[in-house]
């Protein structure tokens, strides 16, 4: 530049960008920056082509989003995993990595988060995806159907949605291999804490990082981690082409929030356990889901799939005014836990199935899927338990009114 002082227009531009760190970040900075630049074009050509690891552009990889993806591989195990912008991002990619297809039967849980079954049933099925659903708590039947449908995928929750059914991963697995398919897990209510599906034979685990990841209800975000090179690549080029990324802002708290996901979720099993015991012993209370008060082929199911000792943290009660008014002016009266479509946060939340996760889904159908006008999906917080069950027996009392 010849020596000469550059204009403030010029250094209010370029003033102290781009300077190389001399020390060691001790946790992971927000990298904002889209693109990355290096010292000569020899360097950006071999980086560019893949000779040399590096960034080049936030839409293919970020520091703070490699950062979190090796967290999470680290904790679920695998060949690696994808960050997206949201759960169903990452599912939506899950299902094109796996290779779903025109003509290609899925055979999905009946059980599925209403948005997925949505993604398979609205958006799928429109370029020729066959959709069948099974009750995965049903394994021979299941197995029959693998048999009959030669699905290309099968897809699960590790906890099922509001019934909070477990399901066995490992027979799943096995069902959907010796179909020729690949099994879709979606842990979003177990966390790795709780199950690790990969070891369980699954070949992809989603999560909506939204929930127990973050934990605090004020991000967004999906990881998708497979466990062979080949759907790693076909995530990783679904992220890059569709685009669906994660901020590198939203990966920062995602990585702040794992660190206590061990704490957090230990607190929210044993609460969610005390809570769940004492509404199945309540007159005003017609049924508690909760598989750690499971039994039989259930509890076998849980013992199987979770760590030991371990239920999860969501239960989800039937009352004994079992209608919709009913449920409404208990949720109403509720003045701890948060009304919310939402869980896996530090705070307790409740949500009425049959208006918000399954409101789309024909009331015979929901009927017989078991979610009836009367039941509430909670999920547990970190709060005293003292204060959660006080809060409960409040609004019990003021539905039973
Ligand atoms: N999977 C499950 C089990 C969920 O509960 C949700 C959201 O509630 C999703 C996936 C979708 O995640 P997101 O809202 O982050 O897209």
């Amino acid at each position: 530049m010849g020596g000469k002082q550059l204009d403030m227009a010029t250094q209010l531009v370029h003033a102290g960008e781009r300077q190389v760190p001399t020390a060691v970040p001790v946790t992971t900075p927000i990298y904002a920056s889209v693109t990355y630049t290096y010292g000569s074009m020899a360097e950006v050509d071999k980086v560019f082509g893949g000779e040399v690891p590096g960034y080049v552009y936030s839409r293919y990889a970020n520091p703070t989003l490699t950062a979190l993806e090796n967290a999470v591989h680290a904790l679920e195990g695998g060949f690696a995993a994808t960050a997206f912008g949201s759960g169903m991002a990452a599912l939506h990619a899950a299902f094109l990595a796996c290779d779903i297809a025109s003509g290609v039967t899925v055979l999905a849980s009946q059980d599925l988060y209403g948005a997925t079954t949505g993604l398979l049933n609205n958006v799928f099925s429109n370029f020729g995806v066959n959709v069948v659903t099974a009750d995965y708590s049903e394994l021979d039947a299941l197995a029959q159907k693998a048999r009959e449908t030669k699905p290309r995928i099968m897809v699960a929750e590790t906890i099922s949605n509001p019934l909070l059914k477990v399901c066995d991963l490992a027979c799943c697995a096995e069902i959907a291999h010796a179909a020729g398919g690949r099994l879709i897990v979606d842990n979003t209510f177990a966390t790795p804490y709780l199950c690790r599906p990969l070891e369980l034979g699954a070949d992809m685990v989603v999560h909506s990082a939204t929930k127990y990841l973050a934990g605090h209800g004020d991000v967004m975000g999906g990881i998708a981690i497979a466990r062979e090179e080949p759907q790693h690549t076909a995530l990783r080029n679904i992220m890059k082409l569709a685009g669906g990324i994660m901020s590198p802002y939203d990966a920062h708290e995602i990585l702040r929030g794992l660190k206590t996901l061990a704490l957090r979720v230990e607190r929210q099993c044993a609460n969610a356990r005390t809570i769940a015991e004492k509404l199945s012993a309540d007159r005003r209370v017609a049924r508690v889901h909760y598989p750690g008060l499971a039994t039989g082929d259930a509890r076998r199911r849980l013992e199987r799939t979770l760590r030991p000792g371990y239920a999860g943290a969501m239960v989800a009660i039937e009352l004994a005014n079992n209608t919709k008014e009913g449920a409404f002016r208990f949720m109403d009266a509720l003045r701890l836990v948060v009304r919310s479509t939402s869980l896996g946060d530090v705070f307790s939340s409740a949500l009425h199935p049959a208006t918000a996760s399954h409101r789309d889904v024909a009331p015979a159908r929901r009927r017989a899927l078991g979610i009836s006008d009367g039941l509430v999906r909670l999920s547990i917080g970190i709060e005293h338990v003292d204060d959660l069950l006080a809060d409960l027996h409040q609004a019990l009392d003021a539905s039973a009114a």
